[in-house]
């Protein structure tokens, strides 16, 4: 058993490609685990490499930042308020800022690693703001850069994910998802903020994967609800599990 446990509380929770979702089996449950949730979400938005400073990327970029400084005030938000607990108050947050990062620009192919060493990197040097208990850095890479975790790769295994750095730094990743498992049939935009709420609502009620809100057998609040979606304002987003509501709302 403990090496289940083991195990478990190594993968990275990732957004699955839409083919691969199925619907959660009877009775899911958070449960929560003792560590740390995001109170007021702070989002900073890392447009990793120069494709992002020309139309079309540039434009999918207005959009993603958009979308999130409507989302992080939004009834997204305020539904995860259930999951309050500890002394940890989930609320409304803000987007604090967006960057571009052209030096160095991403290769073909990406780790995790490279991805936890450029924000390092780039907090270290000023370019990133320092994070606090509410800070998560989504990291979006441009069209063609695969992405790699833990030998799984973008497109082929997964569409995105959210981690932590030590505990310390909070981020997620989103590859480009204009690939047929992780694209939702229309505008890549669709897809790129369907994802995002995903994994907004995992980085807020469980940013250190396995330690905040978690079901052993279905894992993380969006991923009982895989590729379910609804619209918000304009947004295409993903439904959420509510133990409250016991339903993906
Ligand atoms: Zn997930």
């Amino acid at each position: 058993m403990l090496n289940t446990l083991f195990e478990t509380m190594n993968i990275v929770p990732t957004v699955p490609l839409r083919s691969a979702a199925a619907p959660a089996p009877a009775a899911p449950q958070l449960t929560y685990r003792g560590g740390p949730l995001i109170q007021n979400v702070n989002v900073f938005c890392v447009f990793w490499g120069s494709d992002w400073q020309n139309s079309p990327a540039s434009d999918i970029a207005t959009q993603v930042t958009q979308f999130f400084q409507y989302i992080v005030t939004s009834p997204l938000i305020d539904q995860l308020g259930e999951y309050s607990t500890n002394g940890y108050t989930i609320g409304q947050g803000q987007l604090s800022g967006t960057t571009v990062i052209t030096n160095p620009d991403p290769s073909s192919t990406v780790d995790d690693s490279d991805i936890q060493n450029l924000l390092q990197n780039q907090i270290t040097s000023g370019a990133l703001p320092a994070p606090d208990a509410n800070t998560v850095y989504f990291v979006f890479t441009p069209s063609g850069i695969t992405v790699t975790l833990q030998g799984s790769s973008s497109c082929q295994q997964f569409c995105g994910y959210h981690d932590d750095i030590n505990g310390q730094i909070f981020y997620a990743v989103q590859p480009y998802p204009d690939c047929s498992g992780c694209s939702t049939g229309g505008a890549d935009i669709d897809a790129i903020t369907e994802i995002a709420s995903h994994e907004l609502s995992e980085a807020i009620t469980d940013p250190i994967p396995g330690q905040g809100w978690y079901d052993d057998s279905n894992g993380e609040i969006g991923d009982i609800c895989a590729w379910q979606t609804k619209m918000l304002d304009q947004w295409t987003v993903q439904l959420e599990w509510s133990n409250n509501a016991n339903a993906c709302v």
